[in-house]
């Protein structure tokens, strides 16, 4: 297949354009590298198959067709850039699907959406299936993200009903794992590269928040066995390991040997209490499942921050 894959350069676009290459597939990626770093497709460069364009797919694709998948990724997703990067949240999310939408219909290609947990915000239910219709703040510190990704689904599934695009959605759950940004702001980075600086690990609020962490292979293998399937979504892709943020700031410290402890933070304002997937879509539909355990995932994450310079 021939497959463009936008948002390309960041911690899942990377691993997935890898893995595309490995099965054979031609990749193009764009990318603006605003989150995303060239040095995450550099290793990719010498590859037969792979091309990548620097580009913002809210201005549009300047990548000449045709494909059979278009893969949309672009989107900055740290809860640290819902501020400083709001417009760029909120443009790549509206017009930035939609031109990825229009390569797609003009070229008859599967069109895979990457949406989000953060549709179903603070959720009242628990774990979330994606029949949850979700709990967000239209007008709080996440919602350029949140509501942007709402939209994307909503308009990913106005091109299915107008014009036919053959379309799949994918809910991803929290994801980590090598080439994530040091300083992402995310917990996972924050926890991995304080604790190699020897800084004490911050902790937001009393650290009893949840999340539910998929490594980044287990999430690329979810997304293609998307993609490759007859369900349309959207399916809740992530792992269902249920654990406290203490818990895992924890874990990190035990892995690296940190000596500097916590130090606990003020929480963010509308920081979801708890996540997790309900996965019986996924298991059922995609016959797929995450195989990482959080422990061998965060160790090989570690292993990866050490062996840059400037961790
Ligand atoms: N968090 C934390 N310390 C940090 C960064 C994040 O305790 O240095 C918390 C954050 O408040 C949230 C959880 O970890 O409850 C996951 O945050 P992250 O930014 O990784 O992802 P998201 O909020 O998008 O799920």
């Amino acid at each position: 297949m021939r497959v463009l894959v936008a948002g390309g350069a960041g911690l899942i676009g990377s691993a997935l354009c890898a893995r595309l290459l490995e099965r054979g597939d031609e990749v193009v990626c764009v990318d603006n590298l605003v989150t995303g770093s060239a040095s995450n497709v550099a290793g990719l460069g010498g590859r037969a198959g792979f091309s990548w364009v620097e580009a913002d797919v809210a201005a549009g694709v300047p990548v000449p067709g045709a494909f059979e998948a278009v893969i949309n990724l672009a989107c900055p997703a740290s809860p640290a850039d819902f501020g400083p990067l709001a417009r760029e949240i909120l443009d790549t999310g509206s017009r930035g699907v939609a031109n990825l939408l229009e390569v797609a219909r003009r070229d008859g290609a599967r069109f895979l959406q990457a949406s989000t947990s953060e549709v179903y915000g603070d959720p009242l239910v628990h774990p979330q299936p994606e029949s949850y219709w979700g709990n967000v703040n239209p007008v709080g510190p996440r919602s350029v993200y949140d509501e942007a990704k709402r939209f994307g689904e909503a308009l990913t599934m106005a091109y299915h009903r107008l014009y036919g695009v053959e379309v799949r959605i994918a809910r991803i759950f929290n994801t980590y794992g090598p080439r994530m940004r040091p300083d992402d702001g995310r917990a996972v980075s924050n926890f991995v590269a304080q604790a190699l600086r020897g800084e004490p690990l911050t902790v937001h609020g009393d650290g009893s928040q949840s999340r539910s962490f998929c490594y980044v292979d287990d999430q690329v293998g979810g997304l293609l066995a998307l993609l490759g399937s007859g369900c349309s979504g959207p399916v809740n892709i992530g792992h269902d390991d249920e654990r406290t943020m203490l818990e895992v700031a924890t874990l990190v410290i035990e892995l690296t040997g940190s000596r500097a402890g916590v130090r606990f933070v003020e929480r963010t304002a509308d920081d979801p209490v708890r996540r997790r997937p309900d996965l019986t879509l996924a298991r059922r539909e995609l016959g797929w499942e995450p195989t990482t355990p959080l422990s061998e995932g965060l160790a090989r994450t570690v292993e990866w921050f050490r062996s840059r310079t400037d961790p």
